[in-house]
């Protein structure tokens, strides 16, 4: 015989159970969506690219974007296209390189915006050449990279990450706003031939998550961490404007078989934010690029 109040009793316990557990799930993400919801966010290179992409990402789920970059036409574009869309931008032309505009760019944020708490420095720059390069037929020296193409990138990349980061840390801990710092690295910290500065300058930032945690740490300083993103190839202005050729070259060598999408790492930075495990270290976003060539081992 089959006890029909048994199988009723099950039956109710089961759907409490299920309740519950559906009730939690949606508790957990509304608490991720609020995470983010309110935040405020500086992003430098806005405007173009990878911040761009970041921006709008952040924008889409309730954070407050203030663009930092020195294309006005640009940030105008992607500031209207953020409101437009129902998200709240603000933007600043400043250049990175420069102690002031970047302080600026700062105190836009909390006064428009009353805090700041994500911040992506993602100005950056290339001038690649090799540093001697030679005449085929003779064997000499036919051109150095110069100075001038030494300095600009890593006055960019370097010193524009460095102040960026400097001026937002300094009101981070001084408001106690809660957040988070990124650099942005690249998978060419591995050193690539031809940008002897470039590579640099990315290796150099994606070492600073481990510096400025510690730094963070030894000062009881606890209410912001620091994390690196390096990307492979990504389809930006930057990597879509180069030599085709060279760039069928270089997608030969990348495991998926074409570039990343900007919106991709915007996704990962998203998801970075949320996540407060994540901290003093740099995450690899490469597609699955293999060096087999140019590459002293
Ligand atoms: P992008 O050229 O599309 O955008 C860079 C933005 O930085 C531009 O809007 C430019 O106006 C701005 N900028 C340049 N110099 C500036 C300065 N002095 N002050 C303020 N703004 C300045 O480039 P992207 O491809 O989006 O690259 C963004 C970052 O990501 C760079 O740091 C780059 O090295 C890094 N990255 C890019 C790739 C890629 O494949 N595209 C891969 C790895 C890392």
């Amino acid at each position: 015989m089959i006890n029909v109040k048994f199988i009723f009793v099950k039956l109710f316990v089961f759907l409490k159970f299920f309740i519950y557990f559906i009730t939690i799930k949606i508790i957990k993400i509304k608490e991720i969506i609020m995470e983010l919801k309110g935040k405020v966010a500086v992003i430098t290179g806005g405007a173009s690219g990878i911040g761009e992409a970041v921006a709008k990402s952040l924008a889409k789920d309730g954070v407050k974007v203030v663009i930092g970059d020195m294309n006005q036409e640009a940030i105008n574009r992607v500031v209207k296209e953020i409101n437009d869309a129902n998200g709240q931008a603000e933007g600043v032309v400043c250049n990175v390189t420069n102690e002031a505009d970047v302080a600026k760019l700062m105190d836009t944020a909390i006064s428009k915006f009353g805090s700041l708490n994500i911040v992506v420095p993602s100005a950056g720059i290339i001038k690649d050449g090799l540093m001697i390069n030679t005449d085929k037929e003779t064997g000499k020296v036919k051109k150095v990279m110069s100075t001038e193409d030494f300095m600009a990138v890593i006055n960019v990349n370097l010193l524009g990450t460095f102040l960026t980061l400097r001026e937002a840390a300094k009101r981070m801990v001084d408001n106690k706003y809660e957040g988070i710092l990124f650099t942005i690295a690249s998978i060419n910290k591995e050193g690539q031939v031809g940008q002897i500065n470039y590579s640099s300058t990315k290796v150099a930032v994606a070492l600073w998550p481990k510096i400025l945690v510690g730094e963070f740490h030894m000062r009881g300083i606890n209410n912001i961490r620091v994390v690196g993103i390096a990307p492979g190839y990504v389809g930006t202005p930057m990597v879509r404007g180069m030599n085709q050729d060279a760039l069928k070259a270089i997608l030969a060598d990348v495991h998926i078989g074409r570039l990343i999408e900007p919106e991709e790492i915007g996704d990962l930075i998203k998801y970075v934010v949320t996540n407060d495990a994540i901290d003093a270290t740099t995450i690899e976003i490469t597609a699955g690029v293999c060096y087999n060539k140019s590459r002293a081992k």
